[in-house]
């Protein structure tokens, strides 16, 4: 087995920094080696990373990604070879990506579908989340086979999207029984479905179609009270464990933090999105420009104080993993089905490739630690989806590796840096004082000086265990 050794970089992990290397045997993490100590025992490695004035962290972790994701009548325009070799360009060594059941269809027909889709395609490792979009007794069923048998360790379901992935009440309660027995998370979109139709119906009635109108039609309320059903259901559902999905409200957030406050299983995850972007600055684009980034949950005003608080959950844990929802969709063709209704534009952003990019520019203004973004990009999610060998650099782990380097920069646009199949970033001209140096996955150099020299397939199907949080 080949050996590599990160030379002379510093070390961070979510709880502390320090100086020193670290040995690679094959596939695993073998030994985190103090300053010197290589040279003074004789390790003679097959090849040396320097990483003199670098970063070294765990790979990014994306718990939250729709790989050519059914959507609005198109799909996702990133497919499993495109997303995650961009993944792989942005630091990320491991995605979570979601297979989807709708109301009627086999589950584990589903998840087959998504196997097929991702297999021998991937540059990075993947795992899978079950969307049940339809409960009844087979689809229950399936639940437990998943954890049981198929890694597969958490369900997200949907309060928003009627006649399409959305579950009511009642549905909702009995698949939280059902992971309350199994130990499996619910993962939510918490949006009031219902109560959101009626708004987009009588705003498109009124002729006000642009695509502004996604997010005034979603207003912050609707978050929070969703999040805060979806908190009472898992409470009488046996205190299941429950993860909000892209959260982007400060209400629904302080909902989060009650729930917490009061020893119940919640917990929440924010996408960059909602931290760097705003209806006015984005959304509001004159014509049909704010297409771009419509998506759900929307983006907020900046005349609140939505990113403030969401940094703020970040830093105080109230957050605990930053995803980035990824859906790409181009706007030739894609967004523009959309023209003239902005119910019709497909939901989604892309962000794969930059997650780790712009939470580090939150490390260099101030917002949350060098600790905090390893934790929340790559230890948190890990941990929190049961990836038992990912986001820690520690002897037995696998080396997924990430060399930052703080020096360099990165200028982020579709002419800049950009690898997702997508015609347009949505962070255009963004500058980030720090760049993706070298990315190793299982022992693989991936990406290194500027050149992706990973493989298709090289990425494997990784079965996950029950969330680290509660087990
Ligand atoms: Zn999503």
């Amino acid at each position: 087995m080949a050996t590599t050794l990160i030379s002379g970089g510093t070390i961070i992990s979510a709880v502390g920094r320090r100086a020193g290397d670290v040995l690679i045997d094959g596939e695993s993490v073998a030994a985190i080696l103090a300053p010197g100590q290589a040279a003074a025992i004789g390790v003679n490695a097959d090849r040396t990373i320097d990483a003199t004035g670098k970063y070294v962290v765990p790979g990014g972790v994306d718990v939250h990604t729709h790989m050519q994701m059914p959507f609005g009548g198109t799909e996702a325009s990133d497919t499993f070879e495109t997303g995650t070799r961009a993944a792989a360009w942005g630091g990320v060594t491991t995605i979570v990506d979601f297979a989807v059941q709708n109301t009627g269809e086999d589950v584990q027909d589903r998840l087959a579908a998504w196997h097929e889709k991702a297999a021998g395609e991937c540059a990075i490792d993947y795992g899978f989340h079950q969307i049940i979009g339809g409960v009844d007794e087979a689809s229950l069923q399936a639940m437990t086979s998943l954890v049981d048998n198929e890694g597969v360790t958490s369900f997200k379901m949907f309060m928003a999207y009627p006649g399409v992935l959305y579950s009511d009440d009642g549905q909702i309660l009995r698949a939280m029984q059902n992971a309350a027995e199994s130990g499996a998370m619910i993962m939510m979109h918490a949006e009031n479905g219902i109560a959101i139709d009626v708004l987009v119906a009588q705003s498109l009635a009124r002729g006000d179609t642009d695509p502004r109108f996604h997010s005034l039609t979603r207003p912050a309320e609707l978050e929070s009270e969703a999040t805060h059903r979806a908190i009472q259901l898992a409470k009488v559902a046996g205190n299941v464990p429950l993860y909000i999905v892209h959260m982007s409200a400060s209400e629904a957030l302080e909902e989060v933090a009650a729930a917490q406050h009061a020893g119940l299983n919640v917990f929440a995850e924010t996408c960059p999105q909602y931290l760097y972007l705003t209806l006015e600055d984005q959304l509001a684009q004159p014509g049909f420009e704010g297409a771009k980034w419509v998506c759900s949950t929307p983006l907020r005003t900046k005349h609140e104080h939505h990113q403030s608080d969401l940094w703020k959950g970040l830093r105080m844990n109230e957050l605990a993993v930053v995803s980035t929802d990824h859906c790409p969709f181009c706007m030739k063709d894609q967004k523009e089905l959309g023209i003239g209704n902005f119910a019709a534009i497909p939901n989604g952003i892309g962000g794969v490739e930059h997650r780790m990019e712009l939470i580090y520019q939150g490390v260099v203004a101030g917002e949350i630690t060098l600790e905090r973004w390893v934790e929340t990009c790559s230890t948190s999610p890990a941990r929190m989806f049961g990836l038992d060998n990912k986001g820690v650099i520690a002897p037995g782990a696998d080396a997924d590796i990430l060399v930052w380097d703080p020096t360099a920069k990165t200028r982020i646009g579709i002419n800049d840096k950009h690898h997702m199949n997508m015609d347009y970033s949505a962070y255009e001209g963004f500058e980030i004082d720090g760049k993706v140096d070298t990315v190793i996955s299982r022992g693989a150099i991936i990406v290194e000086q500027d050149s992706y020299v990973g493989s298709k397939g090289h990425g494997k199907y990784v079965k996950r265990g029950l969330s680290n949080y509660l087990h």
